[in-house]
């Protein structure tokens, strides 16, 4: 089985997961809450069938369909062929689902294109595994989420130190096929709505860190002892019509908690190596996973850009010198992303071992400005929006034959837009920028690769490593100053 449905997705999910949702421990499948969810996780299944053109590829190696986010990159082509699918898979949500099985897919093959880091020290089993893994993934169509980051309680510490150390997840027993870990990892976005949850490296560790701490492996979410404890629920049952993101597009955070879980050894890819553990992460992980994140967050931009121009139409302020200046700088943090990537793509490389990923800086420097635009974005909704975000009738209330003539009297936008135009542009634009759910997505903006600040610490340091600013007392001496 590839390239699945959205039925057999659904059908996929029925196992023994542990989740808990407040105070209850749910079966996901089951529990009405979850049911607008999993019907948009479904629906990107089916997506991506109705859109087999864009998203899925022939796998090399069976001829049978897959999707176009597990090619392993060799070339250009291969990045213009999945860069079709990734903006194809974004507009299944106009970027609002973040962790759509893509995004770890694109990780994964990255890995698979660089198994030479795996194989450095000249044993191959660590890389012969994943690559085992990486076939299972795209015969099964599997959907992925990552937990990549320490639960860090205090910043003051190392992340694997004094109480962070305690937290942590590392290995605390073996076998002869087995090793058991018992820890935390934060945030597994589509938790207790994904196939698997693949553990690996974040931030770089130091060399003195305790290398039963260092560790990439992936499990079924069934598996014994792994505990998904989930945020509260953003999701809610109305009709897309009026609630679009949010009735089928919240992706479910969730704290993981690991109670003792045996991870067989044929799913354990990284165990102790602080070389592999820091390399992976260093050598084309952000060049690699970058290009899928950088456009889903056009595609967001871009639909952010077109709701503001028919607000601003719907209220005939677009001409304001005051909106227009707003819309300006919203479609221009769309036009810098497309040209970003652009220009990541057109400078793509080896990075190893034949694995052919973006030029890795125009998408670090994107990373780090994404967070404050994608905030700044909900801040324009809401400055356009105004008051009509929330001055906006249900759609069934307009279909109502007591109500619906008044609210079509009394609700209309400008320049002759009716009332359910009217209420459909500001209702997605409130679900977009301001309901629960579009205060949690902006959350996950800020932070889902990391803080901005971290990011712009970390191109300071990579400027510096590349030794390219050295011309600095020429300049001087130019300018006359010695
Ligand atoms: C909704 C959501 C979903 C997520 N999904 C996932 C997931 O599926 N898988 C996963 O692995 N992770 C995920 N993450 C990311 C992860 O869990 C952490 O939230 C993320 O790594 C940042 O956490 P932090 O507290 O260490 O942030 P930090 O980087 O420490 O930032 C916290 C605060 O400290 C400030 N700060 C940090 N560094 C500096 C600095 N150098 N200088 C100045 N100020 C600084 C920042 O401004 C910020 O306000 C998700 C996060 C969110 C919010």
């Amino acid at each position: 089985m590839t390239a699945r449905t959205g039925r057999q997705y659904l059908e996929g999910l029925k196992d023994d997961r542990t989740v808990w949702l407040g105070n209850e421990k749910v079966n996901v499948l089951e529990n009405p809450v979850f049911a607008g969810s999993l019907k948009g996780m479904a629906g990107y299944f089916d997506w991506q069938n109705a859109h087999a053109d864009d998203c899925l590829v022939e796998d090399p190696e069976t001829g049978k369909p897959m999707s176009a986010s597990l090619i392993v990159p060799r070339s250009a082509d291969d990045l213009q062929r999945r860069h079709r699918a990734f903006d194809r898979f974004a507009r299944y949500s106009n970027g609002m689902l973040g962790r759509t099985p893509d995004y770890v897919n694109v990780t994964l093959a990255g890995f698979v294109g660089r198994s030479d880091i795996f194989t450095a020290k000249g044993d191959t089993v660590y890389a012969d595994r994943l690559k085992c893994f990486y076939r299972e993934v795209v015969e099964k169509d599997l959907s992925l989420t990552h937990t990549i980051i320490h639960p860090v309680v205090d910043k003051a510490m190392p992340d694997t130190e004094g109480v962070n150390g305690q937290l942590a997840l590392k290995v605390v027993r073996r076998t002869k096929d087995s090793i058991i870990v018992r820890g935390a990892k934060i945030l597994a976005t589509l938790g207790p709505f994904a196939d698997e949850l693949f553990v690996y490296p974040g931030q770089p560790q130091p060399p003195n860190v305790d290398p039963a701490t260092l560790l990439a492996f992936s499990i079924p979410m069934g598996t014994k002892g792994l505990i998904t404890l989930c945020r509260d629920h953003y999701g809610v049952a109305t009709s897309p019509g009026d609630q679009p993101f949010s009735s089928r597009f919240d992706e479910q955070d969730a704290f993981m908690i690991f109670d003792d879980v045996e991870i067989p050894l044929d799913r354990v890819f990284i165990d102790g190596d602080l070389d592999v553990y820091n390399g992976l992460m260093r050598h084309g992980w952000a060049a690699n996973i970058m290009q899928q994140t950088c456009i889903r967050a056009a595609v967001k931009l871009e639909f952010a850009y077109e709701l503001c121009a028919r607000m601003a139409q719907a209220t005939n302020s677009d001409r304001r010198p005051d909106t227009a200046a707003l819309l300006g700088e919203l479609w221009g943090y769309g036009c810098l992303t497309r040209s970003a990537i652009k220009a990541a793509e057109a400078d793509a490389r080896d990075w190893g071992n034949g694995a052919f990923f973006c030029s890795d800086e125009p998408l670090r420097a994107l990373r780090a400005q994404m967070p404050g635009w994608m905030v700044r974005a909900n801040e324009i909704i809401k400055a356009i929006g105004s008051h009509n975000l929330l001055a906006t009738a249900s759609i069934e209330a307009i279909d109502n034959p007591e109500i619906g003539p008044l609210i079509n009297a009394f609700m209309p936008g400008a320049n002759g837009m009716s009332a359910r135009e009217r209420a459909k542009l500001f209702r997605t634009a409130w679900d977009f920028a301001g309901s629960a759910l579009g205060g949690r997505v902006e959350l996950y903006e800020r932070f889902y690769l990391a803080s901005a600040p971290r990011n712009f610490a970390l191109d300071h340091m990579f400027a510096q490593m590349s030794g390219q600013w050295t011309q600095f007392p020429e300049l001087m001496a130019e300018l006359g100053v010695v």
